[in-house]
């Protein structure tokens, strides 16, 4: 099968089991730069929606990739930006249901929550999963650094509107980073916010791929449990991430499929060449380190492949 462009996986998502992740968005296409990206710095900031690519075009690729792959839980559209930043959401999000009983998901930062359309379109999906790092426009500029024109105010009021209009699941998720939002100050400002949401879950996460920026530390485990009492949500790190699949039958190209969109440490991807029966892996690996498109980062003490 030729290279996937839109439709990728399954991968195991630590929320929703074994996932069918579906892209829209060109690579690390963005309304925020967040310090703790895991694609690493936006490349291309824009603050308009548009109309990336045509949604047809992505529902046929799930087609075909919907008969090849083995079973998957949900399907999640996700990837390599910002979601809610595609014109073609809310076709895409109908597209999908039609082709599948598995719940749709959406991933995003939640920014354009202010715009009636992008709340609309929303609408279709099974789970929304927003984020909500910051409190103030002070830590939203410092954590999610968002495009010039985007204010913290309209971003928070959007989401409290759309926590309180959405019928589907809603799935709050907050990245937590030592000694930028773990003191209970903050703490504090994110309980206030977490007061005006109607919400399903609050997930608690902290940064267990390498992050765009250096400084970025993620909470160990006991100040998760902390931060899990403190704020009612439950931890998703450390969760075990394992059973990647893919239907590109190269090894090096089905692992450079996966890590374009979804980083994998050296223990994913080993288990992941085990499952497919590949015979030297060792030598996979250091292909891998040589290759002029792969970025090996050495983050919590293990080596993590993505995509320059
Ligand atoms: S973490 Fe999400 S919202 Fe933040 S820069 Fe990366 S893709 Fe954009």
């Amino acid at each position: 099968m030729s290279e996937s462009r839109y439709v990728y996986g399954p991968v195991p998502s630590r929320r929703l089991g074994m996932s069918l992740g579906v892209s829209p968005i060109p690579k690390k296409t963005c309304n925020y730069s967040c310090i703790y990206c895991q694609l690493g710095r936006t490349d291309k900031m824009v603050y308009t929606r548009e109309m990336f690519t045509k949604v047809s075009d992505i529902l046929d690729e799930f087609d075909s990739t919907k008969g090849s792959v083995n079973e998957f839980d949900a399907v999640t559209v996700v990837g390599e930006g910002e979601p809610t930043l595609y014109l073609g959401l809310g076709k895409l999000i109908r597209g999908l249901k039609d082709r599948t009983d598995k719940p749709v998901a959406v991933i995003t930062n939640g920014a354009l929550l202010f715009d009636p359309e992008v709340r609309e379109e929303l609408m279709a999906a099974d789970i929304v999963m927003p984020s909500a790092d910051a409190w103030d426009e002070e830590s939203f500029r410092s954590i999610n650094r968002p495009v010039g024109l985007l204010r913290y105010k309209q971003v928070r009021d959007g989401l409290v509107d759309f926590s309180k209009s959405y019928r589907g699941q809603l799935w709050l998720e907050i990245m937590l980073m030592k000694g930028i939002n773990d003191s209970p100050e903050a703490f504090g400002r994110y309980k206030e916010l977490l007061k005006e949401l109607n919400y399903d879950r609050l997930y608690l996460n902290t940064p267990v791929r390498p992050p765009a920026e250096d400084f970025v530390r993620f909470l160990e485990r006991d100040d998760m449990e902390r931060a899990e009492e403190v704020l009612g949500g439950m931890s998703i790190d450390l969760l075990v991430s394992e059973g990647f699949q893919s239907v590109v039958e190269d090894d090096l190209e089905a692992v450079i499929g996966i890590i374009k969109r979804h980083p994998m440490n050296r223990f994913e991807i080993e288990g992941f060449l085990a499952n497919r029966g590949t015979k030297d892996i060792g030598l996979l690996l250091d292909i891998m380190k040589n290759d002029e498109r792969v970025d090996v980062v050495h983050y919590k003490g293990i080596d993590t492949f993505r995509l320059k």
